[in-house]
């Protein structure tokens, strides 16, 4: 049958329309959506002041090229940069692409500094995309197979693991540079040590090695900051995000900062729609949204979730671990569990499950403490209840 290439084993459920936390079926059902189309849409669904923009940008000027000069373009550079510390940004269309940007940034600040073959150390667990570079970056051989040869350059070691990080460092003198996530999303939400980021910039800085940040899942307010890396007291040299940048438009960015802020020079990268007028009108419409006030919400409310959570399933002979920073929250089974997607859906409720026994939360950031409950509420039920 003719239609859509089957990259996806879909749940046999559509949905019509949305409205804050809650998504609306065919049947004209409603959900409670602890998903946020993964960790997309952090203001909710059909966000009044992200739906004006949008209409008010669509019928002023959707697309011109980045040969010319785009002001919301600027503006939103401006504006990250401000709540980063970062120095530049290069505007794209996803997550993939933000990550590609990077790498291409640390081949780049290698090959200029005469570093033969530069290599990028990655992380066992970790998610950065399904393009060839990315797909090389991700430490998952399960989602590489298939696609050989993978691209060279990328030295894998174990997450939260600073020690293969040092003896990395006396051993290959062509890294260039770290790619991390602050928090594994993907990889079953895993929270690092608590100086993980700290001292993998240590390290870092006694190398010269980038400090590069895929933030495409924790950035935007997810966990409780803007960025994660903001519960730290360090500054990477590059950052990404992409999924809650624009609330469901698709945008990705990669910061960067200092040396690695003009790696990227005229005719070494390049994108045809990345950073078009209307993305980064619904993307300036997301980011005034997402204040201090919103972000400290989004803590708060994530943090009773977790508690909620821990009070009803801690003890629990099923349970492995509860845990989570601000909106990224996690139940870990001993087990896997990828059948509780249905059953949560059948009670109404949207959620996910990474790296097969974890329960993924990634509401909206905006949740309501009542639907924070509900939350809890339906996920207790379904692990207690679990056979
Ligand atoms: C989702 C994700 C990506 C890939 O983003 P796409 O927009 O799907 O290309 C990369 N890194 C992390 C950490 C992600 O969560």
């Amino acid at each position: 049958m003719p239609g859509i290439m089957q990259t996806y084993n879909r749940y046999p459920v559509s949905f019509v329309s949305g409205q804050g936390s809650y998504l609306e079926d065919e049947n004209g059902r409603q959900y409670l959506d602890a998903l946020s189309g993964i960790a997309v849409c952090g203001l909710g669904h059909a966000n009044p002041a992200v739906a004006k923009a949008i209409e008010s940008q669509a019928s002023t000027l959707l697309h011109t090229s980045n040969l010319y000069g785009i002001p919301l373009q600027e503006a939103l550079a401006e504006r990250l940069c401000a709540v980063s510390g970062m120095d530049s940004v290069f505007f794209c269309n996803s997550g993939a692409e933000s990550n590609e940007a990077a790498l291409k940034l640390a081949r780049r600040f290698g090959n200029e500094k005469g570093i033969e073959n530069p290599a990028v150390i990655t992380m066992e667990g970790s998610f950065h995309g399904r393009t060839l570079g990315t797909l090389a970056a991700t430490g998952n051989t399960k989602i590489q197979a298939g696609f050989e040869p993978l691209l060279d350059g990328f030295v894998p070691v174990p997450y939260d693991d600073v020690g293969a990080v040092e003896a990395l460092a006396s051993k290959e003198n062509s890294v260039v540079a770290i790619l991390v996530e602050p928090i594994l999303g993907e990889g079953g939400v895993r929270i690092p040590s608590e100086d993980y980021l700290s001292r993998l910039r240590e390290i870092s800085d006694s190398f010269k090695w980038l400090l590069m940040l895929d933030e495409v899942q924790t950035g935007n307010g997810r966990t409780g900051k803007y960025f994660a890396f903001q519960h730290t007291s360090i500054q990477p040299d590059v950052v990404t995000t992409a999924k809650g940048l624009a609330n469901g438009v698709p945008i990705g960015a990669c910061l960067a900062r200092g040396e690695a802020a003009s790696t990227l020079v005229p005719g070494t990268h390049a994108t045809t729609f990345g950073g078009n007028p209307l993305a980064c009108a619904a993307a300036i419409a997301t980011f005034d949204q997402l204040t201090d006030g919103v972000i400290d919400q989004a803590a708060e409310t994530g943090a009773r979730i977790l508690s909620g959570l821990k009070a009803s399933l801690q003890g629990s002979n099923k349970v492995k671990d509860i845990r989570g920073k601000g909106m990224m929250v996690a139940v870990e089974l001993y087990e896997s569990c990828t059948e509780l997607v249905l059953e949560a859906m059948e009670r109404g409720l949207l959620i996910n499950v990474a790296a097969d026994s974890v329960i993924r939360l990634l509401p909206p950031l905006n949740l309501s403490a009542e639907d924070a409950d509900k939350v809890v509420q339906i996920v207790t039920g379904l692990v207690l209840e679990r056979m």
